[in-house]
């Protein structure tokens, strides 16, 4: 059975072709730059090991349809394509940034669903109108394929009033649905349930706190294997600190320095969102580049590294209060998963705690999700790999009931 994911926003589409016998993509790409002069189609099929067909075309999408268009000429490409046609996709799974407190599950796709989608547009202006056009383009060019939506925010909808809400006046609650609403859900559920398989038993039995260390990054505090409370507040801007965003701080700022530098809100949000976190600090995102600059003695890049997963260290000692016993703490994502200098500095000191790291384990994860850990630390440190659109699809099986 082939599942097809979607991941569509404002100007592009990334796709993934599941083939859900293995779990694997038998294709992934992305179309970018949609509605611009110029736009870009970058396509892999895996065709069986090692073959391996890339392709890379340059040109105008002047719409999604375009796009999607495109696509499907290349999955169903009759010497590089990996399906005959679209009637080989059983369904099509799309990933949603923001569910709001309409969707705590995914659903299938039909009239109402995508205008619940729209109604949560004033949340996630940036991202839900590009996945209502997504939706719509499936609809058009996968005619009689059914739909299912998997909403990034749904994981964390099992979080109680007294963690999301926030402590301003109750009708900004009642009338704007301000509230932390979580991210990275889809990621964060995913991990939860590998982690109970490496734990050995049923995720509801399982205390965790899921690190997810990416460009965007959060953490969750996993409760009887259900959300009790997560670092994203309303916005993907809420949290630690992350590579270009600022994460929590004093609400003042913003009109401090709306009044300084004679910004409009709007664009101190902008700078907090594209220029703060680690890039602000010390010139770069990329913890990679981040980890020479320290080699080399750059003290920003040292501050950098240190301030982040300082922040880290006290979510994750908020969770331990929060969860009372804690099985396992989870690192995943591009930092979570790569880099163990980030895992060591966030996991360090803390025997008291019960976390006693391994550090040869630490520096030699193998990729399998498996503990880095010593053997007889009271408390778990996993690193598993997150596989979002294995996730969708597998959501996608379920809600159609294939
Ligand atoms: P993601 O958003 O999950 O794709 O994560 C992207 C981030 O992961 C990059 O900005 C880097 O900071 C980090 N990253 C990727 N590869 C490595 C690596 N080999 N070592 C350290 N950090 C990495």
């Amino acid at each position: 059975m082939k599942i097809l994911v979607i991941n569509a926003g404002s100007s592009s589409i990334k796709y993934q072709l599941l083939d859900m016998t293995s779990g694997n993509p038998l294709a992934s790409g992305i179309v970018e730059r949609i509605g611009e002069e110029m736009g870009s189609l970058t396509h892999k099929a895996f065709l069986g090991t090692p073959k391996e067909f890339k392709e890379a075309i340059e040109c105008a999408f002047p719409t999604h349809k375009e796009g999607m268009h495109e696509v499907v000429r290349l999955l169903t490409d009759p010497e590089k394509g990996v399906i005959k046609d679209s009637s080989e996709i059983a369904g099509i799974g799309h990933r949603i940034v923001h569910g709001g407190e309409l969707f705590s599950k995914p659903v299938e796709v039909d009239a109402e669903v995508l205008q619940g989608i729209r109604d949560v547009i004033p949340l996630a202006p940036l991202h839900n109108p590009g996945h209502v056009i997504g939706i719509e383009v499936a609809t058009e060019l996968f005619p009689g394929v059914r739909q299912v939506v998997v909403f990034d925010t749904a994981f964390h909808q099992t979080m109680e009033p007294k963690a999301f809400m926030y402590g301003i006046p109750y009708e900004y609650y009642e009338e704007f649905a301000l509230r932390r609403y979580g991210a990275h859900g889809t990621s964060h559920k995913y991990v939860a349930r590998e982690a109970a398989k490496v734990l050995g038993k049923p995720l509801e039995e399982c205390n965790l706190v899921t690190v997810h260390l990416g460009n965007g990054a959060s953490l969750s505090a996993v409760k009887k294997g259900k959300c009790s409370d997560t670092s994203m507040g309303l916005t993907p801007l809420g949290g630690i600190i992350m590579g270009t965003r600022c994460g929590d701080l004093d609400p003042a700022i913003v009109g401090f320095i709306s009044d300084k530098k004679d910004m409009s809100a709007a664009e101190v949000v902008t700078m907090f969102t594209n220029e703060s976190g680690l890039k602000g600090i010390c010139g770069s995102n990329d913890l990679r580049d981040i980890h020479s600059r320290i080699e080399k003695g750059d003290e920003r890049a040292e501050l950098a590294l240190d301030m982040a997963t300082h922040r880290v260290r006290q979510f994750i000692g908020s969770y331990f209060f929060e969860l009372g016993k804690v099985d396992a703490i989870v690192f995943t994502a591009g930092i979570g998963e790569n880099d163990p200098e980030y895992r060591a500095r966030t996991c360090s000191d803390l025997e008291n705690f019960g976390i006693i790291m391994d550090s040869d384990k630490n520096w030699n994860w193998d990729r399998t999700p498996s503990a880095i850990s010593a053997d007889d630390s009271p408390v778990k440190v996993f690193v598993i790999a997150t596989n979002e659109e294995l996730e969708i699809a597998n959501d996608t099986v379920a809600v159609l009931g294939l």
